[in-house]
């Protein structure tokens, strides 16, 4: 019999690449699809008759309970998210009841109906906040510093207590920002990518961005799937950071991007406080040797060929 795996936020970015994974690897896939299926929903035609999918709603107990009991999983891959740190500032009420008690009911679930699952916890690197410590590993002190991250701090805390004390095999994996060209255009890196490729084709000609001396350590989504699945096929639960390593600044972002189709950002990027965040974290460095050294896992994606990589996929898509 194949292996079943649920996947919550199937159709975001870690949602789609994880469901290519394991389809490849042979799983019965169940995808639960948020309350309001937005257009990353049409994502999921593609699979038409190789998954279930089941519509079910983190802020709502008996429809999270229905997904796991229908779908009966060896294996929860837990992504469903309100997944922007700007967005969290604007709307901390919703942020909260689904990233943080939605992962209390998808856990309370768990222990209900599917107590033998293997559990992933999508934890953030916001998380650390401006950490004292660089890079940030999993001992690093967390002290969140924006809504988003405070309800990821809760979520990590309970996945780690619900482990001790009731068993569970539930591990959560720290992502630093992992991008690729299914991230969602409100995140500043598909902003840039989706920019250039419109200043490219001539159909705008500026850019407005916010700070962009924050620096990030930036990873790709298809390659954080490998260290998100591996966690789950350990024998025993645990917290991974996931990270490549190595920091670039937006501008750098700027720079790659629009060099890759031989144009210079200095010439189209506007700095719009409008944008720039209430309270940024200015630093973020993942030091991921625990995942390299237990998973075996390593990124294999650099940063110039993610930012190439998600410039050609946006020129193609507006091309
Ligand atoms: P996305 O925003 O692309 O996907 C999140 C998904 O969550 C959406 O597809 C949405 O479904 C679903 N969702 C939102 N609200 C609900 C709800 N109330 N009930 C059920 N589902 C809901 O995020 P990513 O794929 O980029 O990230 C995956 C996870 O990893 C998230 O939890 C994110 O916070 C976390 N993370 C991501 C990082 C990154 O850099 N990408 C870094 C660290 C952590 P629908 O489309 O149907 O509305």
């Amino acid at each position: 019999m194949p292996k079943r795996a649920l996947i919550t936020g199937i159709a975001g970015q870690d949602g789609t690449y994880l469901t290519e994974m394991l389809l490849a690897k042979g799983y019965e896939v169940f995808g639960v699809l948020g309350p309001c299926p937005g257009a990353f929903a049409d994502r999921m035609g593609q699979y038409e008759g190789r998954l279930h999918l089941i519509e079910a709603d983190l802020t709502d107990m008996a429809s999270v309970l229905a997904a796991v009991e229908t779908s009966a999983p060896a294996e929860v891959y837990n992504f469903a998210a309100q997944s922007s740190v700007g967005q969290s500032w604007s709307d901390a009420l919703t942020t909260t009841d689904i990233n943080a008690v939605g992962v209390l009911r998808l856990l309370e679930a768990i222990r209900a109906a599917a107590p033998h699952a293997r559990v992933f916890q999508a934890s953030s690197a916001e998380m650390f906040g401006n950490a004292e410590e660089s890079p940030q590993c999993e001992t690093t002190p967390i002290r969140p510093e924006s809504p988003y991250a405070i309800a990821k701090a809760y979520a990590f805390h309970l996945v780690a207590a619900y482990r001790k004390s009731y068993g569970l095999h539930a591990s959560n994996g720290v992502m630093f920002n992992h991008e690729s060209p299914l991230r969602s255009l409100d995140f500043v890196t598909r902003k840039i990518t989706d920019g250039v490729a419109r200043i490219k084709l001539g159909l705008m000609s500026e850019l407005r961005l916010g700070n962009l001396d924050s620096r990030r350590d930036w990873g790709f989504a298809g390659d954080y799937v490998d260290a998100i699945w591996l966690m789950l096929q350990q024998d025993g639960p645990d917290d991974y950071v996931v990270a490549s390593g190595e920091v670039h600044t937006v501008r750098e972002f700027c720079e790659v991007a629009f060099s890759h189709v031989g144009l210079d950002y200095r010439e189209h990027v506007v700095v719009d406080p409008a944008f720039f965040r209430p309270l940024d974290v200015n630093i973020q460095q993942g030091d991921a040797s625990k995942a390299r050294r237990v998973l075996g896992w390593s990124p294999k994606v650099g940063f110039s060929e993610l930012v190439a990589m998600m410039v050609d996929a946006d020129m193609e898509r507006l091309g």
